[in-house]
């Protein structure tokens, strides 16, 4: 191979990166006099012309460079790509038993090493997710693997609205393999049927990091409890604790018109549809509202969507979790269940729990933590990329 071109990283970001995050942004190097394509490979060098790992460059992106490796004697190609597939297959092979079987989430971008590629496995079809622009070279590689170990009926790819925006590609979705089903892929996720939309629901279908803490919330709720879902999606908290739990009445809340129509169904699917009222509402709002009325739960359930998009965006965030669960902790009954998350990469646990803590603070209620949670196990975070465990989960008993 000929030598790659070398991207210098500035003095400054020196230290940062001998932790190998994968992320190498726009301010943290000397940008190049002729810039590389998008998707060329480059050696990344600092100063004094260490070399520290190689990667795919991105002239449109603030991700100049996604790293692949630490290994000065690897190079990012088709062989690699695929061994990074089979790790990753390999390692959800062993979490397949019950519900794993019908969902699952097969790689995971950084925490799997692969930079930007998600896929997802709702039954027998299979979603990509590109969230790298780099990456789009591969395509053809990925989906043979993938095809060579699920041979599934369809694999379709698809680039958000906002991954296409920071990553100069267009928005799309599109079959690669087979086409798209006539009708919403069902799958059995604990004990309860669901009908995903792989091709216009939100992520690539579900959330299926929620997986195991829907269980957990099911757990924690007390018989003739009553429980509010706020930000219920097609329903995912809310039928997992009227499946699991004997409960008064739930309320479940959701902005999104479309997600309650489907979240509906499941009710009638799962043959639950008497057990939850639906309520289309802005979550502030709903949750002061309840508030003024005097309304009290046992159950609440708070999985609002990502606050922090970026670091800049952390504090405004904060406040909004903050203001969110001081709502909530209000409305719950002594001895009841807080289920509260953070889909945010950017709040760290610590921001997180601190942010709790305030809300005990203020509240002067005393927050009992039962179950600090994170993501279902086929979403693995890596250490080195703090933002792969991006999902906090915090089960507490509010006394
Ligand atoms: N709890 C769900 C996932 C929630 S995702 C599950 O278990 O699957 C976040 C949800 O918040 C989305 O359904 C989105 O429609 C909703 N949402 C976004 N902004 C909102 C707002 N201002 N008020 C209420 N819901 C909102």
């Amino acid at each position: 191979m000929s030598p790659l071109r070398q991207i210098i990283l500035n003095t400054e970001s020196k230290r940062a990166f001998s932790g190998r995050h994968p992320w190498i942004l726009v301010t943290s190097i000397i940008e190049p006099a002729s810039k590389p394509q998008v998707g060329e490979q480059v050696d990344l060098v600092n100063s004094e012309n260490k070399w520290i790992g190689r990667g795919l460059y991105n002239p449109n992106s603030r991700i100049r460079v996604r790293l692949y490796t630490w290994d000065s004697e690897e190079h990012i190609t088709k062989d690699l790509i695929n061994t990074r597939l089979d790790r990753a297959i390999q390692l959800r092979s062993r979490l397949a038993n019950g519900s794993h079987q019908q969902a699952l989430r097969i790689v995971f971008s950084e925490a799997d090493q692969l930079s930007g590629l998600v896929v997802d496995k709702y039954a027998e079809h299979l979603v990509i997710q590109v969230t790298a622009a780099a990456l789009m070279p591969f395509l053809d590689t990925i989906v043979d693997r993938l095809f060579h170990h699920y041979r599934p009926l369809s694999i379709s790819m698809q680039v958000d609205e906002r991954t296409g925006k920071s990553e100069g590609m267009d928005a799309e979705h599109r079959f690669l393999v087979g086409s798209a089903p006539s009708e919403p892929v069902t799958i059995e996720e604990n004990g309860l049927y669901w009908n995903v939309d792989i091709v216009g629901g939100q992520k690539t279908g579900t959330y299926l990091d929620q997986r195991e803490n829907r269980l957990a919330a099911a757990r924690w709720t007390q018989p003739g409890a009553r429980v509010l879902d706020v930000c219920c999606y097609v329903g995912g908290f809310a039928l997992n604790i009227a499946k699991h739990c004997e409960t008064k009445e739930i309320i479940a809340v959701d902005s999104s018109d479309k997600a309650l129509q489907s979240a509906k169904q499941h009710a009638t699917l799962n043959q639950l549809e008497n057990r939850i009222t639906w309520e289309q509402a802005d979550f502030f709002e709903s949750l002061s509202s309840k508030l003024d009325a005097g309304k009290k739960f046992d159950t609440i359930v708070l999985d609002p969507p990502r606050l922090a998009g970026s670091r800049e965006h952390l504090q405004r965030a904060l406040s909004a979790y903050h203001r969110l669960n001081f709502l909530a902790v209000r409305m719950l009954n002594p001895g009841g269940t807080l289920v509260t998350c953070s889909c945010s990469g950017r709040v760290s646990r610590d921001d997180f729990r601190d942010m709790l803590r305030g809300v005990g603070t203020r509240t002067r209620r005393e927050i009992q933590v039962l179950e600090e949670r994170g993501a279902a196990p086929d979403h693995p975070s890596c250490m080195s990329c703090p933002e792969t465990d991006y999902l906090k989960c915090i089960v507490a008993r509010i006394l």
